[in-house]
């Protein structure tokens, strides 16, 4: 491997970046709303471990999926064990259910997290190599309602954003007694069409026909458009399940729209999928979408991809583990942060200083490196700049921040224990003694 330059060293790996501030208010305030919401809900935090064994996703995902076919981030320790950089959360979670035994808590048992996910995927808009992700995960029910409460948790959290025009696609994708079938007539209409598939398709052809129908490239997406479709597949039980989901959904009068070629990127799905998009007819960030998906509705709105999921019975099993039925999701939080800023949408606010301290001379320094805990202890939002020491300049970022009051210690102040109190915006000044100084400040900010 040549040697990264000194400027390569110091740049962030490819796919990988910094959030800053700005970024983060908007994390935080996704975060904040989606746990009020789960834990209104009844759900439980977890956080689980950035390393697990690389089986743990191969194995319930599938070698031929997307993820573990081309984008798992794997590593062989010193010790030998195969490791991978999660690429996803509900494996570790299945893995956690019966690591920690939650078999024994009260049933389903009902979980969220947030986190670092990893892929080795090629970066575009809205796609990284790191990015984050807020999940659910319901273990232990099959009832429909309980499809219908992830779904309707997710749509809650992006419309107490502010989000509009939430839009859930949504299919059933049949259980392991009647998704065979539909596989094998995929399968048939699909080598029909072999020659036309995409290199990869015609591997995945043998594998998992229904990979087919979530590759994303052009001649790909229009030879779905005549596929055999799962829905007119589905056994009796998976039908009466899928009913119910969108009973519940249309009792929370939640828009969903039936895509009957929606399948997920993982093997472990059965019977209801789905994605949840922000319908937007001009958006710049068709490119950004998961899928972008064509499907076979006619006028499919341009959409971008804010989250998926579905119900995953068979995972359990797949790791060698009793059954347990499951259902979940998950959110990529950074394309919520960036629509969320291209639509104008409000991020978490932070208390501005509404007061500022100024300090002269090396007294007052320390006078005021001891008040601003005074204020904090008070709750009073302050600003300061101590490493300052010219009156100027701190008025200056003072009246730059737009504070209500100036709080000044000079030597003087600072030997009898005053400080003035200078009103910015009608520039008088009042001399106060430091013990009256809060009980002052709180009466002045309250006018
Ligand atoms: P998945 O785990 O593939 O079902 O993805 C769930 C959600 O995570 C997607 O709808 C995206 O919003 C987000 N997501 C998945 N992969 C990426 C990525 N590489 N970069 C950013 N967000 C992603």
């Amino acid at each position: 491997m040549p040697k990264k330059t000194k400027k390569e060293i110091i740049r962030s790996p490819k796919g990988m970046h910094d959030m800053l501030s700005g970024d983060i208010r908007y994390l935080e305030r996704i975060i904040d709303m989606a746990k009020e919401i789960a834990e209104f809900y009844g759900f439980l935090p977890i956080q689980t471990p950035h390393l697990e064994h690389a089986e743990l996703f191969s194995r319930p995902l599938g070698e031929m999926s997307e993820v573990v076919e081309k984008q798992m981030y794997t590593f062989r320790t010193k010790g030998g064990d195969l490791l991978a950089l999660r690429p996803e959360a509900t494996a570790q979670i299945m893995r956690a259910y019966s690591e920690s035994g939650m078999n024994s808590w009260p049933h389903p048992v009902k979980l969220f997290y947030y986190g670092s996910f990893f892929r080795h995927e090629n970066p575009q808009k809205g796609r990284f190599r790191e990015f984050r992700q807020f999940g659910l995960e319901t273990l232990g029910e099959t009832d429909p309602v309980t499809d219908a409460i992830i779904i309707k948790i997710f749509y809650l959290i992006l419309h107490e954003l502010g989000f509009e025009n939430i839009l859930i696609r949504i299919n059933s994708i049949g259980d392991k007694e009647c998704r065979p079938y539909y596989k094998k007539e995929l399968a048939n209409y699909y080598k029909k069409k072999f020659n036309y598939l995409c290199k990869d398709c015609k591997r995945r052809l043998k594998e998992n026909p229904l990979r087919l129908l979530d590759c994303k490239e052009e001649s790909c997406i229009e030879l779905k458009a005549k596929a055999p479709q799962m829905i007119d597949h589905l056994c009796d039980e998976c039908k009466t399940h899928f009913k119910g989901v969108l009973e519940f959904l249309d009792e929370a009068e939640i828009p969903y729209m039936l895509d009957n070629y929606l399948v997920r990127g993982f093997d472990y799905y059965g019977r209801t999928v789905f994605e949840i998009f922000i319908e937007n007819s001009e958006s710049p960030a068709k490119e950004a979408s998961n899928e972008g998906k064509e499907n076979n509705h006619e006028k499919a709105p341009i959409a971008i991809a804010l989250g998926g999921g579905g119900r995953y019975d068979e995972l359990m099993a797949i790791l060698g583990e009793k059954i347990l039925p499951a259902v979940g999701g998950a959110f990529g939080l950074e394309r919520i942060i960036f629509e969320m800023k291209r639509l104008g949408l409000q991020p978490r606010r932070v208390a501005q200083p509404r007061v500022f301290l100024i300090q002269i001379g090396s007294t007052a320094k320390k006078r005021g490196f001891s008040l601003m805990e005074e204020l904090r202890e008070e709750r009073i939002p302050v600003g300061e700049s101590l490493s300052r020491d010219n009156l100027k300049t701190q008025l200056n970022i003072a009246a730059k921040i737009g504070v209500r009051f100036a709080l000044i210690i000079g030597q003087k102040e600072a030997m009898e224990g005053s400080v003035i109190i200078r009103n910015m915006d009608e520039g008088t000044q009042e001399v106060v003694m430091q013990n009256k100084l809060i009980e002052k400040i709180k009466a002045g900010l309250k006018k």
